[in-house]
């Protein structure tokens, strides 16, 4: 999965510094970056690129620190592409997709929290942690992330397959976005019923992910359909939905996503 990057090692302690020649600056634009995609990898400006520029520390992967940069030219040999087709076009690189999605997540956190939501002073970022703090009223908030489920709902010896009414283009599963005052299982429950109009019972609760281009972290659960296993499916968020049988279930092109390895487990039988 996109988070499985070992060796390699992220480290997400904060560390307000100024980029060496060799670190890494990701620039935005939408959802683009600004890289080079040459023979399936991916290379992104470095510190010697955009030396005169404002910089935010973002995290670090081994010895190389990320930055982002709010900057909109784009740089000579360097052109924005899509986050989408770099998932497609480079050759099953964990850790760089984790640190694009994951920078990409913390950038869309420091746009996004210019001004102060309570007084609408202006926000400064803090010096001893990663935080964010209003020069007029002091308020300080910290980034979020948003929860959400990925659920495998089983039906004997077959699985709730999805396609995407919109976007992503593959198989997938129920997913959807915890709302407040909900627990995980509550979610799960919700989203079944929506998607698919199906009961479900026995939740148990398999792995997370971070999933940095939805702003999320994923909860993937497996429950057992409970009663009628009519779908109704929902036409606005689905356009396909259906029992699969193990043997049958068609895995996404690459495995950096819960929700392709969770079908995969089922399919390989791991998972009863
Ligand atoms: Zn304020």
């Amino acid at each position: 999965m996109i988070q499985d990057i070992a060796p390699h090692c992220f480290d997400n302690t904060y560390a307000g510094k100024d980029p060496k020649e060799n670190d890494l600056i990701f620039v935005f634009d939408k959802d683009n970056v600004l890289c080079r995609i040459e023979n399936e990898k991916v290379f992104f400006p470095k510190g010697r690129d955009l030396k005169d520029h404002k910089v935010t520390y973002l995290f670090r992967i081994d010895e190389t620190s990320y930055f982002f940069c709010d900057a909109k030219e784009t740089i000579d040999g360097y052109a924005f592409n899509s986050l989408r087709s770099i998932r497609d076009s480079i050759d099953h690189d964990e850790m760089m997709l984790f640190g694009v999605y994951t920078a990409y997540h913390l950038s869309l956190w420091y746009k996004d929290n210019r001004y102060c939501g309570r007084c609408a002073g202006t926000m400064e970022e803090t010096k001893d942690e990663r935080a964010l703090e209003c020069l007029n009223c002091h308020k300080r908030i910290y980034p979020r992330i948003n929860p959400a489920v990925i659920v495998g709902v089983k039906n004997k010896d077959k699985l709730l397959i999805t396609r995407y009414a919109k976007g992503f283009a593959h198989n997938a599963l129920v997913a959807g976005f915890t709302e407040i005052g909900e627990t995980l299982e509550d979610t799960v429950r919700r989203e079944v019923k929506e998607e698919a109009g199906i009961s479900v019972k026995n939740i148990t609760y398999y792995k997370s992910q971070p999933w940095g281009i939805a702003q999320d972290i994923l909860a993937g659960f497996y429950c057992e359909v409970d009663g009628d296993d009519t779908i109704r499916m929902d036409n606005r968020e689905l356009k396909y939905a259906s029992w699969v049988a193990r043997q049958d279930i068609e895995l996404q092109p690459t495995d950096y996503s819960l929700t392709n390895e969770m079908m995969r487990m089922f399919k390989e039988g791991k998972i009863k």
